[in-house]
Parts: C-alpha cells; structure tokens; sequence
C-alpha cells in the first residue's frame, strides 16, 4: 500500500483487490499490468505473494492479466490506521466494480469508507453498467467520489451510468485520451481530468481535444485538472497548457475545507 502516490489528483492508494482484465481501447497500455508484475517479482514474500501469478505473456506475447482476482481481505482496514486527512485512490491497480469482484466485498469495502470517514476517497471504474446496477447498495457518504474513465466519444456512455448513482461527488478522467470529446453534457459531473497516455508506444493526443474539453469545462462552470501530455519522456512533456496547469479540484471538496479550514481558524 502506497501512502504517497505518484498520481497528482491523490495522496494514496488502497488497493483491497489484486487483479483485472482488459475492457476498452483505453486499457491497451495499462499500467497496472506493468505494476502488478514488477510487484510479482518483488523480494518481499509478502508484497510478491499477492500479485505473483496475476500477469503473463499471451500467446502473441504480450504482457496480459491471467484474469485471476485477488481478494485481500487483510487491507482492508487499511485506512482506519492512517490517522490523518488524506485523499485515497481506491484500487488504482484493479477496478472495483470488476464482475469477478463479489457484491459483499464491494459493500465491505464501502463500509469501511464510510467508517474512516477523516479520508475522501476516489473511485475509478470503466465497469459502469455494474457501478449504475449496483449502486442502490451502498452508503454513498460524503467522503466517496465516483468518477469514470472514458478515452474516446464510443464511451461516453460511461457519463450517463455516472449521471445515475448517488455519489455526492462524481468525476471524469478522459486518460488515456484517444480522441475529441466535443460534445459533453457536464450537469452533474464535478470534476473533469484530462491527460494523454504514457509509456513506450503511447498514442497521441492533440492538443486541439484538450483544449477543446477546456473549453467546454469553462463553458458549464465544471473543475478542471491536466494531469499530462504523456508520450515516451511524460516528464519533458510536462502538464502545462497555455503556460500555465490546470489543477482544479471539485468545488464542493474546495468548499468543504475551506470550512474546515475556517473553523480551525
Ligand atoms: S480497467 Fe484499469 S486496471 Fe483494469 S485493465 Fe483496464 S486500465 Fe488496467
């Protein structure tokens, strides 16, 4: 479990499931993939345990889930143990709403959410038809986000799912971003990420698409965050746009600690 993550929107990740398998274009490059092996092989039995076995060639050798989940129960109550505010990437190495994950252990995972509740705590899931199936299940307290991820217009069906559920914060990440999304309808979306894919073969994205999405954030008053530009050096191509970054964050979140932060005053 990371309590730094090297994702700028968050601080950490809790990763209580082990394990995935590829959805949409925008998996293509998954990093995860290359996470969980890396970790496979790591020297610590402990760590390599859990995600050994999770990854392997396919028969076109390329480096794919064996579609194995792990369960671990034993995080689960990680977040009770970190004492002080932090904002929490749930499963950035699986997807929650996975259909091999088990609705009690979803609903396990909510609970403890929503008894740590110092944290907030963002969930991302390509799996949306089974986050809107599912979603009457679960106490959507204050400090859970709901966000999904759509690379190009063939899912933004996703936003609808999204628009469904109860999350008192509901976001999108446009990453990787693999085409123009000219026509998005933000009501009731708080909160818009937007970066280009990374790696050895990354596919690009123009500039005209992000500045367009930009535009349309602006126009319909919604949060804005550029996470990257990507390619093969992500750190040269940087996160500016226009000279200057988008590190937006949703308003009611701004809002709510500026509140805590005036009352601590
Ligand atoms: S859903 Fe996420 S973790 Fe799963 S394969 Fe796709 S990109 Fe990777």
């Amino acid at each position: 479990m990371s309590l730094q993550s090297l994702i700028q929107w968050t601080d950490a990740t809790w990763n209580p499931i082990a394990g995935c398998s590829r959805i949409s274009p925008g998996c293509a490059n998954c990093y995860a993939i290359k996470e969980v092996r890396r970790m496979g092989g790591n020297p610590n039995l402990k760590v390599s345990g859990i995600y050994n076995g999770l990854v392997e060639k396919n028969a076109n050798g390329i480096l794919d889930w064996t579609h194995e989940l792990r369960l671990i129960e034993a995080r689960l109550t990680i977040p009770l143990h970190w004492r002080s505010p932090r904002r929490i990437f749930v499963n950035s190495l699986s997807d929650l709403f996975h259909e091999s994950v088990p609705v009690e252990f979803i609903k396990k995972v909510f609970s403890i959410m929503n008894e740590a509740n110092w944290h907030q705590y963002q969930i991302l899931t390509k799996r949306s038809e089974r986050l809107a199936q599912l979603e009457d299940q679960f106490n959507w307290s204050e400090s859970i986000w709901q966000g999904v991820s759509v690379e190009s217009q063939a899912y933004q069906y996703r936003i609808d799912h999204l628009k469904q559920i109860s999350a008192k914060i509901r976001f999108l990440s446009l990453e990787p971003l693999l085409g123009p999304l000219p026509d998005l309808d933000l009501m009731g979306i708080d909160w818009v990420i937007v970066g280009g894919e990374s790696g050895v073969s990354p596919r690009p994205m123009l500039e005209s698409w992000v500045q367009n999405i930009l535009e349309q954030c602006q126009q319909q008053g919604v949060p804005f965050f550029f996470k990257q530009w990507g390619g093969k050096n992500k750190k040269i191509n940087g996160r500016t746009l226009n000279g200057r970054t988008y590190d937006d964050l949703p308003k009611k979140f701004s809002s709510d600690n500026s509140e805590v932060a005036k009352i601590k005053n």
